[in-house]
């Protein structure tokens, strides 16, 4: 049995409240390591609980507060532009004030791989919305967080919609020390060069599943500068397309790239696990 990474989950969300415990034992016993990934404090602490409940059992912690969780929000996500049709989701933000040393103190943890998920959002803005002040406020709170990952020596996790260009200018101006992961990255091979040129590694989920809009992307990124993630609840690979997503469907998107760019799964699968253990554990 070849060993997968999920790098990004969300079995720390209400979503799998009822049976998170199963759900990780199932990935488990599949092979799989997850990164329970936190969008406010309260998730994260959650994240943070569940690797303790299951150290030694793949199971891991990123902590970070979600761009889109910095206003409150009760939205249906549905996105009829997009080739790849997002499944519908709802999706309700609380409107958390970013407090540096409440992050900091679960950032320590031994148990947290990364700080995440952070970033910019510009996709969710609304009629009405200042946006050239929420956009300062997203960038405001991701340079605290690129401070706070040095501070702890962590590489971030980072989530990015409809504004990749200012996240490179951020990177470039603020440099974090360690690099880490674009997540659910759904840009051009051209953009996603310029990350990869700056030692960030891209994942890739369901997404690349629903067409082949970016087939072209996984054949031309080299399989070294690849993770695979489900996102889950969210973006359930095909052909669970629209149900709950969970870790071990994590397999559906290896199998999706070993397809594409024409590799054993086996390759897929060693050579992702490897990126995700050199980039949580370095000095592993
Ligand atoms: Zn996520």
């Amino acid at each position: 049995m070849s060993s997968l990474f999920d790098t990004h989950a969300h079995v720390n969300f209400n979503a799998f409240r009822e049976d998170a415990e199963e759900v990780l034992l199932r990935a488990r016993e599949a092979g799989i390591s997850v990164v329970n990934v936190g969008s406010q404090l309260s998730t994260s602490r959650r994240a943070v609980e569940y690797a303790r409940k299951y150290e030694g059992k793949g199971v891991y912690a990123a902590v970070g507060l979600h761009p889109i969780q910095l206003r409150k929000r009760s939205f249906e996500h549905r996105d009829d532009e997009n080739d790849w049709e997002l499944p519908a989701t709802e999706i309700k933000t609380i409107g958390e004030t970013f407090e540096y040393d409440a992050y900091l103190e679960v950032a320590r943890d031994s148990h947290v791989v990364a700080i995440g998920e952070v970033g910019l959002d510009y996709h969710h803005f609304e009629e009405g919305d200042e946006i050239d002040a929420m956009k300062e406020e997203q960038k405001r709170v991701l340079r605290e967080f690129v401070r706070l990952a040095d501070e702890v020596g962590k590489p971030m996790m980072i989530h990015c919609w409809d504004a990749y260009d200012d996240l490179l200018a951020l990177f470039d101006e603020s440099s974090p020390e360690r690099r880490g992961v674009i997540h659910s990255f759904i840009g051009s091979y051209k953009t996603a060069k310029k990350f990869l040129e700056r030692g960030w590694m891209i994942g890739i989920n369901g997404i690349a599943t629903y067409s082949d809009s970016y087939d072209r992307l996984i054949r031309e990124v080299s399989l070294d500068q690849i993770v695979i993630e489900t996102d889950c609840p969210y973006l359930a690979p095909v052909p669970h397309k629209g149900e709950r997503n969970e870790p071990l469907l994590v397999k559906l998107v290896a199998e999706k790239i070993a397809t594409v760019k024409g590799v054993p799964f086996e390759e897929v699968a060693r050579i992702t696990t490897r990126n995700a253990t050199v980039s949580f554990f370095p000095g592993a």
